[in-house]
């Protein structure tokens, strides 16, 4: 096992749309307990492929009691809303309140390539989605209205500045 890099804003590969998983492999179970370790590491609670520099369709998550590796992941149903803050790994943790369902269904692959559907609430059910938009090339701050965007953007990079 080891700890990845966390790639950070504005790298290009975090506004792609990933490609699938093909392989359930001894490969995948390896960069699965990478992106664990580099999570943990981190002190996050979720992260995508693209957070490490891969083009690839893949989260995992340790969050409010969830554990899961979803390969190929999408939100099938939604329900509610709720407002609570949110930040990302690769935008340094800056929070921003986002709007978002207070419900979701994940539907997605583990490790051994069977689909599975997990519904979540919730903190949890704000990973779902915020690592699924991961997998689509988007970032948390694309759901914020431009001047609180802008407002994030400048203090990660003033913040990183300083380190
Ligand atoms: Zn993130």
């Amino acid at each position: 096992m080891s700890i990845r890099k966390i790639t950070e804003y504005p790298e290009p590969v975090l506004g792609l749309i990933g490609r699938p998983v093909e392989k359930f492999d001894d490969e995948l179970a390896a960069l699965c307990d990478d992106m664990f370790e580099t999570m943990y590491d981190a002190e996050g609670v979720g992260l995508a492929a693209p957070q490490i520099g891969l083009n690839l369709r893949l989260f995992v998550m340790d969050c409010d009691g969830i554990k899961l590796v979803a390969a190929n992941p999408e939100i099938v149903a939604t329900e509610g809303e709720q407002s609570s803050h949110e930040g990302c790994l690769s935008v340094g943790k800056v929070p921003a309140v986002v709007v978002r369902p207070m419900k979701a269904r994940l539907r997605a692959q583990g490790l051994d390539g069977e689909w599975f559907e997990r519904d979540a609430e919730g903190y949890a059910a704000r990973c779902f989605m915020h690592e699924t938009d991961h997998c689509d090339g988007r970032l948390f701050i694309d759901h914020l209205p431009k001047l609180r965007r802008e407002m994030v953007v400048n203090r990660f990079k003033k913040e990183k500045r300083w380190k």
